[in-house]
């Protein structure tokens, strides 16, 4: 980290070249810099902290502070909307401001305390593997009698996402 934060710009942005995405060489350098001043080097684990780092979201901030250190914080990725989305019949869309407000409650809210890093890998393993995006294995669920979707042959149509204005022709 000290490292990395003591180098210049132009030099990070001459060894990230080809990568693409070169505002995340930026953030991170900044990041660097902040771990220093405020966490004297040490990368922080605790999320109000993770969370202050450039570049850094509600879902990395998440999963770096319930990986780390189990602190009690649900993540929330494309799988664990769907699994939630399909599992609780919840049909508000997930790219919306109200949608992402239900879905957060709803996960923190089923989150077991002190088991957020297990939990966390575990729903998300589930959601890529099980519960898919398409062709989930709805026979073969263990949440299949509970499921709403299931009971109510939604899968499919779960979960809700508004589509984007698209592309304009030039
Ligand atoms: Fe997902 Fe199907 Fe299981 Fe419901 S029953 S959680 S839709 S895999």
């Amino acid at each position: 980290v000290s490292s990395f934060a003591a180098a210049q710009e132009e030099e990070i942005l001459r060894l990230w070249q080809g990568l693409g995405y070169y505002s995340r060489a930026r953030n991170m350098h900044k990041a660097a810099k902040l771990v220093m001043q405020l966490f004297d080097g040490v990368f922080p684990t605790a999320y109000e902290d993770v969370i202050k780092l450039p570049g850094v979201g509600d879902y990395t901030a998440a999963a770096v502070s319930s990986f780390s250190v189990n602190e009690n914080r649900a993540v929330l990725d494309g799988n664990v909307f769907r699994v939630l989305s399909r599992y609780y019949g919840i049909d508000v869309p997930i790219n919306t401001g109200q949608g992402k407000k239900i879905f957060h409650a709803v996960a923190q809210d089923i989150l077991p305390k002190d088991q957020a890093a297990i939990y966390n890998q575990a729903i998300m393993d589930f959601g890529a593997t099980v519960c898919k995006p398409k062709a989930a294995f709805c026979e073969a669920c263990v949440l299949r009698l509970e499921c709403v979707a299931s009971r109510e042959n939604s899968v499919s149509l779960l979960p809700v996402k508004i589509k984007g204005k698209g592309s304009r022709n030039r």
